[in-house]
């Protein structure tokens, strides 16, 4: 990576050499280019059926649920919904989709039904996929929409439609489309900088870029290689694990051992088994990793490479963890889903490996272009200098949906995508992250939009005003709390404010902590002066 003087610019890129990128393909096509290679090979293995799908059968099913989606009335520009834990059957629907130029919204099965309520309406999705057992959390949306249902397993609920239907479609009767680069496969939600959570829409040429930037190139060893067994235990609704494992995996010809869900005895067994050569996790799996002395009973030799993401992990989780697991290289990347997500990675899992710094997130992806901005005055930043980390190139977002001013204000007129991450580039052209300028709030790598929580509390008749931010935690990263200005006369409690809470959101953004307060600060503008909640957490006064 260099650096180089334009006017007043400074410009971070790699020190790889860009690459030729096929983005005018549509995303299924250009991950199943090299089919031929690899067709009889295993593509997906269920962890917890021990099922294998080679890469032929993945190909096929695929074009066969494109098709029972069809017949079911989804077609180009059509958004379907994925609520799914990881199942093999979220691979094959979303390729199906974009087989179609349709459109997959991930979301949390774990979600409320108010939850899934508003996503569902937001991205305009016309079916559903999931389990029979989320099915209930739906009928509030069923009630006044017209949305088809279709479940993964056996026992299917009166109304909803088999998957297994789907598979058995005609993959003959699969529509002739065109599907122009810029068309939007992907839209997982995220709040971004500020504000709610916003429909992130990802092309497939933005996907294809950002997929290409990892695992494609003249150096194929750089990342993933058919030979390699991907783990993937991070949640495919996130786009780290659709992205940087799913998409990856499958460009590279690898096998991509599905997990449900993480559970520390089985995931050892798994890796065990099926001799895992590439383990991405998330900081609070490599605490549980490090940590557990069931760990010492596995023979974890066969990983080369575990990586991590989504969140920090600091210098000494990464020693912890290499004393546990020797032979592995161990590297960060950082990502933000409108960035499509991978911003850097480490060069460690290049040809010739050099060991990058603990704590540094790697180097920016080739084919793109990073600066560190003065938040303040805009300018960009020298190297060692932080400020706000900016990233341009073709695997950024489009845009939010139908959200033209959050758009704007993430993506700047030159096209640089403002991450709201504070961090800085060293002399080795490392990334560090430092600081967060943005609102965000990160439990265990899942996001909590302070935004959310604040519109539920102060629809709360007994509270006059609140502000949400994160707290530090040793296995969360961070937790969100509450500062609440009780309204006149309330004697309302920490404990009915957290029920309150909890009653509407996911088990990761309830509320850890309520500290009462006189006011929250706000700047003239009416602005959350956060920051300064934040310092008052960190110097232990939050009461007052
Ligand atoms: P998401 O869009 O859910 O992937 O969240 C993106 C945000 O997670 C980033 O903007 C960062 O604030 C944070 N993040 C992701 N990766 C890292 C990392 N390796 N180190 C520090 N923060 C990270």
């Amino acid at each position: 990576m260099g650096s180089c003087g334009e006017e007043k610019e400074i410009i971070y890129q790699s020190k790889l050499p860009d690459i030729y990128i096929p983005n005018h393909l549509p995303l299924h096509t250009y991950c199943f280019e090299n089919l031929s290679q690899f067709s009889s090979r295993p593509c997906i293995i269920n962890g917890a059926t021990h099922e294998i799908y080679t890469y032929a059968d993945v190909d096929l099913i695929s074009r066969k649920v494109a098709v029972g989606l069809n017949n079911l009335g989804i077609s180009q520009g059509h958004v379907i919904m994925l609520l799914l834990q990881n199942t093999p059957e979220f691979a094959f629907a979303f390729l199906a989709a974009s087989h179609l130029g349709a459109i997959s919204t991930t979301a949390n099965p774990f979600y409320t039904p108010a939850e899934i309520l508003k996503q569902a309406l937001a991205s305009t999705a016309r079916l559903i996929i999931t389990e029979s057992c989320y099915v209930p959390k739906l009928q509030p949306l069923l009630a006044d929409h017209d949305i088809k249902v279709i479940v993964i397993d056996d026992s299917v609920p009166d109304g909803c439609i088999p998957f297994s239907t789907l598979m058995s479609s005609d993959e003959n009767q699969l529509p002739e489309i065109t599907i122009d680069s810029n068309d939007v496969v992907a839209l997982p939600y995220s709040s971004g900088t500020t504000g709610l959570p916003k429909g992130v829409m990802l092309t497939h040429k933005g996907l294809i870029t950002s997929v290409a930037q990892q695992v494609d190139g003249d150096n194929p060893n750089l990342y993933f290689h058919s030979e390699d067994v991907i783990l993937c235990v991070l949640p495919l609704f996130h786009i780290y694990s659709l992205n940087s494992v799913l998409l990856c995996g499958l460009r590279a010809g690898a096998a991509i051992l599905i997990m449900k869900k993480f559970d520390i005895i089985k995931l050892m067994e798994l890796v065990q088994k099926y001799k895992v050569t590439i383990a991405p996790f998330v900081p609070p799996i490599v605490v549980e990793i490090a940590k557990s002395p069931v760990v010492d009973d596995y023979d974890l030799s066969s990983i080369r490479t575990v990586m991590s993401g989504a969140a920090p992990m600091g210098k000494e989780l990464q020693d912890t963890l290499r004393a546990k697991i020797p032979n592995a290289k161990l590297g960060q990347g950082y990502g933000m889903t409108e960035a499509g997500p991978v911003l850097s990675m480490c060069l460690a899992f290049a040809k010739e490996p050099f060991e990058i710094k603990s704590g540094s997130c790697g180097t920016v992806v080739r084919n793109a272009e990073m600066k560190v901005v003065d938040p303040e005055t805009g300018l960009s930043l020298p190297r060692n200098q932080p400020g706000e980390i900016c990233i341009r190139g073709d695997q950024i977002m489009k845009g939010y949906l139908n959200d033209p001013k959050a758009t704007e204000n993430t993506i700047d007129k030159e096209g640089w995508l403002h991450t709201g991450d504070i961090g800085y580039v060293d002399d080795d052209d490392e990334i560090f992250i430092v600081d967060r300028l943005k609102e965000l709030i990160k439990y265990k790598g899942f996001q909590v939009a302070p935004a959310e929580l604040e519109a539920m509390l102060i629809t709360y008749p007994e509270i006059a005003d609140a502000a949400v931010v994160p707290m530090k935690d040793e296995l969360a990263g961070e937790v969100p709390v509450a500062f609440v200005v009780r309204s006149e006369g309330s004697e309302i409690t920490e404990d009915q404010i957290k029920q309150y809470i909890s009653k509407q959101v996911v088990f990761y953004k309830r509320i850890h902590k309520v500290f009462f307060s006189e006011a929250i600060p706000k700047a003239p503008s009416g602005k959350i002066l956060r920051k300064d909640l934040r310092a008052k957490l960190a110097a232990g006064i939050p009461n007052g």
